[in-house]
């Protein structure tokens, strides 16, 4: 199934830890394509760095809640590596869509509850699809 997933990160060497969390979901998907880093202000939250986001559409055979479940282990690799490595350094993987499905469980829900509203999200996106479509809210470039 299609998959779009975004990538943040707003600590330490973020460049290098998105192409990092990049290279090992290639590892578990087709990734299909990545697009720019975009940096952006933090929205909400306590004061913090800016961030460095982008957008991945794939090509996945794992069930979405496999697929949320390795890509909570890649953020938690990227977690580790902060503390032995570099110093402070984070790494944020959401799962935007799949396909047209729509979930709701404790676990995942699909698609992402606040992906219509991130500019984050939505730009990166749209740069690597102008077609971008989110199912339930309709089309990404009239989501702006
Ligand atoms: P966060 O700390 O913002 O990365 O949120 C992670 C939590 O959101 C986890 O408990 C996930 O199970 C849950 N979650 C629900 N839906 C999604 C989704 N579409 N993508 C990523 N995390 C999700």
């Amino acid at each position: 199934m299609k998959v779009v997933i975004a990538l943040g990160s707003n600590l330490g060497d973020r460049e290098a830890t998105l192409i990092d969390a990049i290279n090992q979901l290639a590892a578990i998907i087709t990734v299909v394509k990545v697009s720019t880093f975009h940096e952006t202000a933090p929205v909400g939250g306590p004061e913090q760095p800016d961030y460095l986001n982008a957008v991945l559409i794939g090509e996945s055979e794992l069930e979405p809640t496999e697929l949320l479940r390795k890509m909570q282990e890649i953020e938690l690799a990227a977690g580790r590596q902060r503390i032995e490595r570099w110093g402070a350094r984070t790494l944020d993987l959401d799962l935007i869509a799949a396909d047209d499905l729509v979930i709701e469980s404790e676990f995942l829900t699909l698609p992402h509850p606040h992906a219509h509203e991130r500019r984050f999200v939505l730009d990166p996106w749209l740069e690597i699809d102008s077609e971008a479509y989110l199912p339930g809210f309709g089309e990404v470039r009239l989501l702006h």
